[in-house]
């Protein structure tokens, strides 16, 4: 299988902001990992009055760095991509600190509090209660000082996750839908690669000339970025259907074949990929299983 060029590099200073655009800030959080790279990214938008995407973690040290930052000039908006720990921790500090009103996409607590244990990064990673004053819309517009954001609503990481378009300027803060460092997760009962691979072509059809994600670099070629990763969705599905049509018709014994040489502890992330894509090749009617889905039911390509 043909692997995807990742864009490693970014250049930054914990603590100081590095511009991105006029008018545009980013801020890297302190809290580096292997599901966040070198942290997570916050910016800062506007130049009277600021937007605030994506606090991250709760760290003092980061709230400071983003206060100093706006210094006389206050943050009016607090804008949440999805509500994941890394990106929404630092939003209860910083809206108490600025009064801030705090804009995201609002979760259905009843379907989404699932327990995910098995998830890849770790235990409960979602803020479940997490409630925005103004809950956006798909399109929904987020206007403040001299800054107009419109609201993607780009599920599949999350399924609350949005995308944010700066108006005037080609720009999309594209939160964890579109990274450059790696592949976005797209782990169930969380991510939904339907809903994935659908947010991708909504961005397609965007002609913007540069996304800022949540984590890693800035992104140049979008539209580039996008095809290649869903040429490797594509790849990777076309890989575990002749998995399937070669006797190896169980997620478990899919997994070896398709991720051959995998390191152990990334059995557990690449089980729930290939179970995103298996229910995904289900709802296309590609793959036929016996409900529910499990790591061992026996799969027939249709
Ligand atoms: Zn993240």
């Amino acid at each position: 299988m043909q692997e995807l060029k990742f864009r490693t590099d970014i250049t930054f200073e914990y603590g100081v902001p590095s511009p991105m655009s006029p008018g545009v800030v980013r801020l890297v959080a302190p809290n580096a990992g292997p599901f966040t790279f070198k942290g997570t990214n916050t910016y800062l938008v506007g130049s009277t009055a600021l937007a605030v995407i994506d606090p991250g973690p709760d760290d003092e040290v980061h709230r400071e760095a983003i206060l100093r930052t706006a210094g006389a000039r206050p943050i009016t908006h607090i804008l949440s991509t999805h509500a994941h720990r890394d990106h929404v921790d630092g939003i209860a500090k910083l809206k108490a600190a600025t009064g801030a009103i705090v804009c995201a996409y609002p979760r259905d607590p009843e379907a989404s509090r699932i327990a995910l244990k098995d998830s890849p990064s770790g235990s409960y990673f979602v803020d479940y209660d997490l409630t925005p004053d103004i809950a956006l819309a798909p399109g929904d517009r987020v206007e403040g000082g001299d800054f107009a954001l419109t609201a993607i609503y780009t599920p599949g990481h999350a399924p609350d996750h949005l995308c944010f378009a700066l108006e005037d300027r080609d720009l999309v803060f594209s939160g964890d839908h579109v990274m450059a460092w790696n592949t976005t997760v797209v782990a169930p009962p969380e991510g939904h690669m339907g809903d994935y691979v659908r947010s991708l072509e909504i961005l397609l059809d965007r002609t913007d000339a540069a996304f800022l994600p949540g984590h890693g670099g800035r992104i140049f070629e979008p539209q580039r970025t996008i095809k290649a990763y869903l040429l490797h969705r594509r790849w990777r599905e076309q890989a575990i259907l002749h998995a399937i049509v070669r006797g190896q018709n169980t997620i478990r014994r899919i997994v070896p074949d398709v991720y051959q040489g995998i390191a152990t502890h990334l059995i557990p992330a690449a089980t729930l990929s290939v179970q995103a894509h298996v229910e995904h090749l289900i709802e296309k009617g590609r793959v036929a299983c016996d409900l529910p889905l499990t790591q061992d039911r026996a799969l027939a390509c249709v």
